[in-house]
């Protein structure tokens, strides 16, 4: 049989129809026959960081089971931006973009090839991450740093708006 795991993901996307990006984003991913048991976080809107000359952005988060590999699940949510059309804009890194979506936790597992880390990086530090994700998993714990509702003790929150409220 194969392993399962629990896996989390952070959707993001500020250019376009954000809000119908991430909703078809999430919706190709919970008819997806390789992930089973999708839980969707609430959408929510958050202010641009890195670079401020941006719109903002539309954030959600997703946790679900997977027989996947990490490197194969990186590989269906690379193909998933580019079948949303992903673009960059000139600028570079933390500019606007169709879709992206970040591997944030894979169970347990710390990750660190050339081409994957998990957790993810800066996923401590974000607050449109660990909001959204507080929506459906406040106790994964993010190696290294405490569990997502430890880390929300104290952040800013107050730039991750929910939509609609
Ligand atoms: P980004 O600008 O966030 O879309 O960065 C995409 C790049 O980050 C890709 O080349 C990935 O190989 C790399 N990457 C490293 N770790 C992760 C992760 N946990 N989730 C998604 N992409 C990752």
């Amino acid at each position: 049989m194969t392993a399962v795991v629990e896996a989390c993901i952070g959707l993001g996307a500020n250019l376009g129809d954000a809000q119908a990006t991430v909703g078809q984003a999430l919706a190709c991913l919970a008819a997806d026959p390789e992930i089973s048991r999708l839980r969707a976080s609430p959408l929510y809107r958050s202010a641009p960081w890195g670079r401020q000359d941006q719109p903002d952005f539309i954030n959600a988060c997703a946790c679900f089971v997977t027989g996947l590999t990490p490197l194969a699940l990186l590989e269906k949510l690379q193909a998933l931006e580019l079948a949303h059309g992903r673009q960059r804009l000139p600028g570079g890194h933390w500019g606007p973009r169709t879709l992206d979506l970040d591997l944030l936790l894979y169970g347990q597992q710390v990750i660190d090839l050339p081409q994957l880390q998990v957790p993810h990086r800066w996923m401590h530090a974000r607050a449109f991450v660990l909001v959204p994700l507080a929506d459906i998993a406040p106790q994964a714990g993010i190696a290294g740093h405490g569990t997502v509702a430890e880390l929300l003790v104290g952040m800013d929150t107050s730039q991750v708006v929910p939509i609609g409220g």
